[in-house]
């Protein structure tokens, strides 16, 4: 599994200048040992966090998909199920119609079946990034409360798994 460390860009920046040994013991540190003493194994990598949408989802005979088409915080782990979400709704475009493909009718359907669930994503993924990013007491309280719902509440807990999966 890949753990994301969301910061001040300062912060960012300063940890990856950091010596890989002090790194561990950071990341080490701020997970509070939930998972054992952690190691890194791969390159460490930054990305700015934030969410883009495109007006459209075609150009002439091209599809955008993917993050060509939508950006999305790793909040919820949203990106790469609504990523495959838009190879099938294609790959069902194709199939319907073979003779279309790439035609602009075949692309503006694509385009209808996907933009309104790709901002729908962006919007509430978006929400999630600006609580989780929120400074303050009131903040603070209102965030742990929201995360002891999903932990103590069965019901609300599987349905934001199901649509972290993409499945509602
Ligand atoms: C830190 C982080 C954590 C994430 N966590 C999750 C998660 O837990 N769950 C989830 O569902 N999604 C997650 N995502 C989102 C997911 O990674 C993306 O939605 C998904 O990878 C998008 O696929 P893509 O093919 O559009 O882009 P990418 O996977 O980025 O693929 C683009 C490829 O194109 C290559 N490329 C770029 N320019 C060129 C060029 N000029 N010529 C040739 N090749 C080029 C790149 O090297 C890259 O291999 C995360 C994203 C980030 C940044």
């Amino acid at each position: 599994s890949a753990v994301v460390w969301m910061d001040r860009i300062s912060a960012i920046k300063e940890m990856q200048s950091q010596s890989i040994e002090a790194f561990n013991a950071a990341i080490t540190e701020r997970s509070a040992g939930v998972l054992g003493q952690l190691e890194v194994i791969t390159a460490r990598t930054a990305w700015p966090i934030i969410s883009q949408l495109s007006d459209h989802f075609f150009a002439e005979r091209t599809a955008f998909i993917a993050e060509a088409a939508h950006v999305v915080p790793p909040i919820g782990a949203q990106g790469l199920n609504l990523s495959l979400g838009d190879i099938e709704a294609l790959l069902d475009l194709a199939k319907a119609a073979p003779a279309q493909i790439g035609e602009a009718d075949m692309l503006k359907r694509y385009h209808q079946a996907r933009r309104p669930i790709a901002q729908s994503r962006v919007l509430g993924v978006g929400a999630l990034n600006r609580a989780s990013k929120a400074e303050g007491p009131i903040a603070a309280k209102a965030r742990a409360l929201g995360l002891d719902a999903i932990h103590r509440i069965t019901p609300l807990r599987r349905q934001l798994m199901q649509l972290g999966l993409g499945i509602r």
